[in-house]
């Protein structure tokens, strides 16, 4: 919990002083709803949510004083509501041998670091992982893997820079069954400004990959970056239309006064939030839990 609401602070703290700057000294009317709704949008927690709540905060209240505590609480109520039915756990189902996860997102969204923060609870965990270096396209991805692998003790299984991300995926597979591994994570390049080679190249990972496993992948991780606001809105379009996305993973929420994107993104889209990056450590991935979440943001 002290993780996640230091993790979350510059959110918490942008949400949560604006707040009590509205309320603590004038009483409530339109102005000070619409100066709420603009805080709240500011936030980036989307024009409905932010309506929705300053709505809740007006019923009954006005000319009223309003204690910024009060707001808070509403606030943390209705982010709660909107993402109690998307926080859902990362199974890994161990009737897949191994349980094949693919991780998608744009560069430095923070999926390498993912990988190797999964990797580690997985291990934590008594499974026995493996990486796959599938971000062919960049020599410090492939890199950047190798340390997480030694850093976590998981082999880890790469190729040349340039080589075929596919069957880089085909390989780490059969040689993920033939050491008898629990789960397998493929990194993937994220090349956005190719949208149309992302999709190939996303889609003949997964074609090759059924060759060895017809089920695979399990599970498609979307890896977003909170720093990048709305635009995280674009990519869940993008990745879901390439690549069939079953779940999220917000990373740098540490980072951000942006963290409000998670509850717009769980609006809209509801898919599956399976955890949240909040640092660059080893431990900094929390499972995505809504009540802890709503209350850590509303400060
Ligand atoms: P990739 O290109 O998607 O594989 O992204 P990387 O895993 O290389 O991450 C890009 C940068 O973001 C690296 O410097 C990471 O250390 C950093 N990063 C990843 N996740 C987090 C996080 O949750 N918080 C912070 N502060 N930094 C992160």
């Amino acid at each position: 919990w002290r993780r996640l609401t230091e993790g979350l602070s510059r959110t918490s703290s942008s949400i949560g002083d604006s707040v009590t700057g509205l309320f603590s000294k004038r009483k409530l009317d339109a102005t000070t709803l619409e100066d709420l709704e603009d805080v709240l949008i500011q936030a980036d927690l989307g024009i409905e949510m932010a309506n929705r709540i300053t709505s809740a905060v007006g019923k009954g209240r006005y000319d009223k004083m309003v204690a910024p505590e009060a707001v808070k609480a509403i606030l943390a109520s209705e982010v709660e509501r909107v993402l109690e039915p998307v926080a859902k756990p990362l199974v890994i189902d161990p009737s897949h041998k191994p349980f094949v996860v693919l991780m998608v997102g744009v560069n430095g969204a923070g999926k390498t670091t993912t990988i190797g923060k999964l990797a580690a609870k997985a291990k934590a965990a008594g499974l026995k992982p493996m990486l796959a270096a599938g971000d062919t396209f960049r020599a410090a991805a492939i890199d950047q893997l190798k340390v997480w692998g030694e850093r976590t003790g998981v082999p880890v299984i790469y190729g040349e820079q340039g080589a075929d991300a596919a069957s880089l995926a085909f390989d780490a597979l059969r040689a993920a069954r033939e050491r008898a591994c629990d789960v397998l994570f493929v990194d993937t390049a994220g090349r956005l400004q190719n949208k149309a080679g992302l999709m190939a190249e996303l889609e003949k990972v997964v074609r090759v990959m059924r060759k060895v496993d017809e089920t695979a992948p399990h599970a498609t991780l979307l890896v977003l970056d909170a720093t990048v606001g709305q635009n995280a809105v674009n990519q869940v379009e993008v990745f879901r239309g390439a690549a069939g996305v079953t779940g999220l993973v917000m990373t740098k929420l540490d980072g951000t006064a942006r963290g409000g994107i998670l509850v717009a993104l769980a609006e809209r889209f509801r898919l599956p939030v399976h955890y949240i990056g909040v640092g660059e450590g080893v431990d900094d991935l929390e499972p995505f839990a809504a009540r802890d979440f709503a209350r850590a943001i509303a400060g």
